[in-house]
């Protein structure tokens, strides 16, 4: 039934089905059961002609008909009308529909108006109101809530707009009554107010009230969010099930000998946890899927480091993997640092490794004698093969592909476990819609003594203080970074800008008594590394550059964040830059510059960032500014497609949902006990559809 071609229900045919499936992807009965209303409006409600204001939505008036008239001549032609009521008159205005409507429009008749008031020449009024004649609503009183449905201009135009839609819709209804199977146990349907699957969907099109539309919605709502997470719980017990991993059954001599000798700081709460989850994970059994979040400087490699030496006290080798040469170079020397002394070979590979190096080094890795592997997609060749290799560890995870996870994961017979760290903190609901098939940590805690990262909003004026401020901070032996927008690399005006912007730097800041770097994303790839290195090595005092320093780079002595037209950045963006300084100096601050004219959000993005240091309640704002698919990005278009339940709204729904869905799988694995026959019905159509791939790029 669900499936019939919507051009089969009364009133519609083919040309206008074609309309529905074009316009609006309504293509089905089912299309248009699951086309919602998005919200309703209260029509026991009357408005006053005192009482019109502009910023009302809609107003519903009852009042008597006057001055009925044709104005104007060609396009200008309309028809106009007054409505009185006790409190005034307002303009009711026709552009459309005229002839029909003039014999109907009587003077002196008493009539219902609906409609959207404007201000057109310093008077109130209403175009194309929804109009009635009083006599005929007084006999017939319409339902209190009336849906609202989304519709499109063309569509609108051709008569489905929200009104013509809500009729197909009333036409449907009686045809569906007891075609719409229940999908619930019956204990959750008690839990959610014991609506059941038809009585909310017809409820939600053709409310009875508010509070039995309530309930409805929040039974819709919670099904949506349960399904999914289901779908995700299952995915992971079936991974789970088919897919062995090797087991780290100890720990050993090398993550010993470094715990107790080579630690240099005692670990975090939030790192030992980490690290023990880490622990059982691979000791399982089965294959380690796990997305480490912690923000900027929150100890992340540590983590890496320390599962790494597991693996290697089982007898395998471990892979990390960074986005860029510069960091793992880094990673390269932090962890080659962290283990001198100890009989671990560290090697790193990357594109400009030697050809001669690269051979020996690819000779020693095949034979096991290399036992941590750090490098960039290097490491993704093919002519890059491991003796046995155990764990993969991929830092930050948005540069890289599911497809190069797969090509890890296909170097070895049993799969690899796989760690992945990213300082993109994702927002709870988020994180458990998009990685709900993943097991998450999160490092909720920095390493004591940081000093929080001063940070301000100073505008266009106050440039010179600014640049006061880093000559002061340069002669204390700091190094500043100054970045500017390039959302796009290729836009020209943004490379103007930032040249600009560089070129009265080295005014300001001349030679010889100062150095600046410049690296932006249209520079070739060495001279980007060379500047970069410069600056890592302290030869130059300020870094001009555009986001490409956003990822990783470390270094400990820059103090100042300096961020130009920061109203075009991304909050998650900021918040990354700032991450860069507050590394090792004593005092750090980040300096959001803007015009002076802010939009809103620029607003809200810009004070969040004032008000506080923390990645996850950062990432909520975010959240909320954007919406879920827009914050994610189109390589994590695996938000699953929701129709009424909301992340953000709904996030208490969400993980109510969340939590029965776990513990439906706890109590019945395999959804054998028939009380959960509907679920398991459901469940396995959906399933049928394709896994849910939101995972990590
Ligand atoms: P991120 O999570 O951003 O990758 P890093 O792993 O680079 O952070 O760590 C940031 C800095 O903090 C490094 O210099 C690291 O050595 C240091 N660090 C890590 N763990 C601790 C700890 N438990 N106590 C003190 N410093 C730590
Ligand atoms: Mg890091």
């Amino acid at each position: 039934m669900l499936d019939t071609p919507i051009d089969y229900l009364k009133g519609v045919g083919p040309q206008r089905g074609e309309l529905l499936r074009k316009e609006l992807g309504i293509a089905t009965y089912g299309d248009l059961l699951w086309h919602y209303p998005f919200r309703y409006v209260d029509r026991t409600r009357f408005h006053t002609v005192r009482e019109v204001r502009e910023d009302l939505p809609q107003v519903q008036l009852r009042g008597v008909l006057r001055d009925v008239r044709i104005v104007g001549e060609k396009q200008a032609r309309r028809l106009t009308a007054k409505l009185v009521d006790a409190t005034g008159s307002i303009e009711l205005v026709w552009f459309k529909g005229i002839r029909w409507l003039q014999p109907v429009l009587k003077e002196g008749l008493e009539l219902i108006v609906f409609g959207k008031p404007t201000v057109f020449r310093d008077k109130y009024n209403i175009a194309h109101p929804e109009i009635e004649p009083a006599a005929a609503w007084d006999q017939h009183p319409p339902a209190r809530l009336q849906p609202v449905y989304s519709t499109s201009e063309k569509a609108a135009a051709k008569g489905f707009h929200s009104r013509g839609i809500g009729k197909l819709v009333q036409a449907l209804l009686p045809q569906l009554e007891g075609q719409l199977p229940e999908t619930l146990s019956r204990d959750l349907i008690d839990t959610l107010g014991g609506v059941a699957r038809e009585e909310a969907l017809l409820e939600v099109h053709a409310p009875h009230d508010q509070a039995r539309l309530d309930r409805a919605l929040r039974r819709l709502k919670f099904e949506e969010l349960f399904f999914v997470q289901l779908r995700l719980l299952k995915q992971k017990q079936l991974m789970q099930q088919d897919v062995k991993g090797n087991i780290f059954a100890h720990v050993g001599d090398r993550f010993n000998a470094f715990y107790n000798t080579h630690l240099p700081f005692p670990l975090t709460g939030a790192q030992k946890r980490v690290v023990k989850e880490i622990r059982k994970d691979m000791g399982s059994g089965h294959q380690m899927n796990r997305l480490l979040q912690g923000d900027v400087g929150s100890g992340k490699t540590l983590v890496g480091l320390l599962s790494m030496l597991i693996a290697l006290d089982n007898g395998f080798q471990a892979a990390l993997l960074a986005p860029t040469e510069i960091l793992a170079q880094q990673h390269f020397k932090s962890i080659a640092r962290f283990v001198e002394g100890l009989p671990i070979v560290v090697r790193l590979l990357t594109g400009s490794t030697k050809a001669a190096e690269r051979k020996s080094l690819l000779t020693a890795l095949r034979l096991g004698e290399v036992h941590i592997l750090v490098g960039t997609h290097a490491l993704l060749e093919d002519r890059v093969v491991f003796h046995h290799l155990g764990l993969v560890v991929i830092d930050e995870q948005h540069r890289f592909g599911v497809a190069q996870r797969a090509r890890m994961q296909a170097k070895s017979v049993v799969p690899p476990h796989v760690l992945v760290m990213t300082a993109t903190p994702i927002p709870r609901t988020l994180a458990m819609t998009l990685y709900g098939d993943l097991d998450v940590s999160v490092i909720d805690e920095l390493p004591p003594g940081r000093k929080p990262i001063k940070t301000v909003h100073r505008d266009d004026h106050a440039r010179n203080a600014v640049f006061g401020f880093l000559e002061e901070e340069i002669a204390r032996g700091r190094q500043v970074y100054v970045v500017y927008p390039l959302i796009e690399e290729s836009e020209k005006s943004d490379l103007k800008h930032l040249m600009d912007g560089y070129e009265s730097i080295t005014r300001r800041f001349p030679l010889p008594k100062y150095a600046v770097s410049i690296v932006h994303g249209r520079m070739p790839p060495e001279d980007k590394d060379f500047e970069m290195a410069r600056f890592v090595k302290g030869e130059t005092d300020i870094m001009v550059a555009t986001t490409v320093i956003e990822v990783g780079v470390d270094v400990p002595n820059a103090s100042v964040m300096v961020i130009e037209n920061a109203e075009r950045f991304g909050l998650s963006q900021l918040h990354q830059l700032r991450g860069r300084v507050g590394r090792g100096a004593e005092h750090s601050y980040c300096i959001l510059m803007t015009g002076d004219k802010l939009g809103n959000d620029s607003r809200t993005r810009i004070a969040t960032m004032v008000r506080t240091q923390d990645g996850f309640e950062i990432s909520e704002v975010d959240l909320r500014l954007r919406g879920p698919g827009d914050l994610m990005g189109t390589q994590q278009s695996g938000i699953p497609e929701l129709h009424l339940a909301d992340l953000v709204q709904d996030a208490e729904l969400l993980q109510y949902a969340r939590r029965m869905a776990q513990r439906l799988l706890d109590e019945d694995p395999h959804l054998q006990d028939p009380r959960h026959a509907p679920i398991a019905g459901t469940l396995a159509e959906q399933m049928r559809a394709g896994p849910i791939w939101g995972r990590i790029g």
